[in-house]
């Protein structure tokens, strides 16, 4: 019985009991977009974070 409304593609799924305030469905496109969500909060939120990003990024971007 699905009592969830997936805020990415608006497709009802039910959430599992681990997690009852999920957004988002199983469809990987939701998934992803979950988590692209939880990293702009996290980078909002966590200076550090945000620091090691810009240095992995730099890095990985000197190597090619
Ligand atoms: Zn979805």
């Amino acid at each position: 019985m699905a009592n969830k409304v997936c805020v990415t593609c608006g497709a009802p799924f039910q959430p599992r009991p681990q997690v009852p305030h999920q957004s988002y469905c199983a469809a990987p496109d939701c998934q992803r977009e979950r988590r692209r969500q939880w990293q702009r909060s996290k980078l909002q939120s966590d200076p550090d974070y945000q620091d090691n990003q810009m240095r992995a990024q730099q890095a990985w971007t000197q190597l090619t």
